[in-house]
């Protein structure tokens, strides 16, 4: 681990703090790795956890974001790393292998998240789809106190993702554990039910909302399977020329009996995994606001859970934590002094036995050891953070 360098507590700017020999850090601005992840992860906490050797922390700073953090730790396209300001210096940090990492280890020690989950709220929410859109909103809805089902066509969940990606990329052994660790939480996931009027009008008379998480196929599949209209769920969906090109949050149609929103951002090359379990995290803000407060507090409360400047939302701010009183601005690279921080080849990962078993043989892959791990998170600034959490900008 690198020495400790810090400065007194009046120092205004993140200059010359190599805070990993800190216990307590603070928060004051938005580190730019946590502004261009999708999913908002608060990404510098999860390094100084890492750092210290706390992670429990670490995990359940990812998940507080990010339900499947080994799942987007394989295969998210990381823009995190394009905007680390550790390239003024070196190499950016190797978050993507980081979040591999620690979701791994909390697969392998069985952590839980241990996110409070606020009271049952007496209302149940119909889920459609079971990809990382749906099945996070499932996530996020369950710790907002929503009893959620998630129905699929398909015979199993996340189909697309467990069939359309290689093994190689992402093993399907990783992906179910994550999904198990969902269903843990008490989310029922119901697979074999393909949209139909009558399944349209049933989920209209059995739940108070539909959250659409349908993903990439068959995009026509909504207007054809209810045919000429017979429900209110119907109207709501024919309202969109294109139903999952709906950006969460952008809208919600309210139409007849209950609301529903739509999700699903991995529609495109362009949109990932993260912006998919960001959609998720959208619609159960969204719908968590609708119910609590009416639906003209949706759009506020997209607005004030961004995190800095980027689109991504934040649990940890709506739910008024720690990242809700640091300034909304983002760390520039100007004021990042790296003299605490000896120049450091980024850590490679290696290729180890990951921990897990699969068809009874134990799996090799590309990832951190402890070691590795340790030294790679040292590299971190810590952007956005000091021992005193004084707000910039
Ligand atoms: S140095 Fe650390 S906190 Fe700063 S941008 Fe890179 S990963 Fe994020």
């Amino acid at each position: 681990m690198l020495d400790a360098v810090y400065d007194e507590p009046s120092m205004s700017t993140t200059k010359r703090y190599n805070l990993h020999a800190v216990k307590t850090i603070v928060q004051h601005s938005v580190a730019p790795c946590s502004a261009a992840c999708p999913a908002g992860i608060d990404i510098p906490k999860v390094q100084h956890h890492v750092c210290q050797g706390e992670f429990l922390s670490a995990f359940e700073t990812l998940t507080l974001e990010n339900p499947f953090p080994s799942t987007c730790g394989r295969i998210c396209f990381h823009s995190c790393e394009t905007a680390c300001h550790r390239t003024v210096q070196d190499d950016a940090i190797a978050i993507h292998c980081m979040e591999r990492f620690v979701g791994d280890l909390a697969l392998n020690r069985e952590f839980l998240p241990s996110i409070k989950k606020l009271p049952l709220n007496g209302k149940r929410v119909a889920i459609l789809g079971t990809g990382p859109s749906g099945l996070s909103a499932a996530y996020f809805l369950t710790i907002f106190g929503f009893s959620c089902d998630v129905y699929d066509s398909a015979p199993s969940p996340a189909h697309s993702s467990q069939w359309c990606i290689p093994e190689s990329r992402l093993p399907k052994t990783i992906l179910n554990m994550e999904i198990n660790r969902i269903r843990e939480m008490g989310v029922k996931i119901k697979c074999g039910h393909s949209l139909s009027p009558d399944f349209a009008n049933a989920l209209v008379s059995q739940y108070h909302a539909v959250v659409v998480g349908s993903g990439i196929s068959q995009s026509m599949t909504f207007s054809q399977c209810l045919g000429n209209g017979n429900t209110t769920l119907h109207g709501a969906l024919q309202t969109r020329k294109h139903p999952r090109r709906i950006e969460l949050g952008n809208v919600t149609v309210e139409l007849g009996k209950i609301p529903v929103l739509y999700g699903g951002g991995w529609y495109n090359g362009i949109q990932s995994i993260s912006h998919a379990v960001a959609s998720g995290k959208t619609a159960a803000i969204s719908l968590y606001a609708y119910f609590d407060t009416g639906s003209s507090a949706i759009r506020e409360s997209v607005e004030i859970s961004r995190v800095g400047n980027g689109t991504a939302q934040s649990m940890d701010i709506y739910l008024l934590g720690e990242r809700s009183r640091a300034s909304s601005c983002v760390v520039a690279e100007s004021d990042i002094d790296c003299t605490g921080f000896p120049s450091a080849v980024r850590v490679d990962p290696l290729y180890v036995e990951s921990g897990f078993v699969d068809d009874g043989k134990k799996m090799m892959e590309q990832t951190f050891d402890t070691p590795s791990a340790l030294a790679e998170a040292a590299r971190c600034y810590g952007c956005g953070y000091t021992t005193h959490g004084k707000k910039q900008c």
